[in-house]
């Protein structure tokens, strides 16, 4: 069920038809075209046999929360990338020592913006806040200054 489940997303069989503040709508085109309907009080129905006879989560219904859960990660790394944009476009180096580190956290920053190019956004997440352990890093050791990116760093504000 799960294989089948992870078959329709990947190959774009989920398609979301529209919400309203209490559901939100799918069709799932399988050997035929099935609605889905997630429900906010409810939960999850599906119109094929599957679901109406065992009550029980089918492929469908999978492939619709892998579809919610990408989502959801896929605008987490869009905001991380434009944060770090903003870090990397307001940070000055004022201490030589930081260099390499600096390049290094450039160049994973360039790899996440690849991966999110690539729809990878778990991958592209994770490099995100790898670039950012870095750039806390060096805004602690006075290595940057984080400029008017200060708020998004976790260094002391005074
Ligand atoms: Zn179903």
């Amino acid at each position: 069920m799960k294989e089948k489940a992870l078959k329709l997303f990947y190959e774009g069989k989920v398609r979301k038809e529209f919400e309203t503040p209490e559901r939100i709508h799918f069709t799932v085109s399988s050997s035929t075209d099935y609605p889905v309907i997630y429900d906010k009080k409810k939960g999850w129905s599906c119109s094929c046999k599957s679901f109406s006879i065992k009550g029980i989560d089918c492929a469908h219904i999978q492939a619709c929360k892998l579809y919610l859960q990408n989502s959801t990660i896929e605008n987490l790394s869009k905001k991380e990338k434009e944060r770090t944009k903003r870090a990397f476009l307001n940070l000055k180096l004022i201490n030589e020592k930081g260099k390499d580190l600096l390049n290094y956290a450039k160049s994973y920053y360039d790899d996440a913006n690849y991966f999110l190019s690539k729809g990878l956004y778990i991958e592209a997440f994770e490099l995100y806040s790898y670039v950012w352990g870095i750039l806390d890093s060096l805004a602690r050791l006075n290595y940057i200054d984080p400029g008017k990116s200060k708020k998004d760093f976790k260094v002391d504000q005074d």
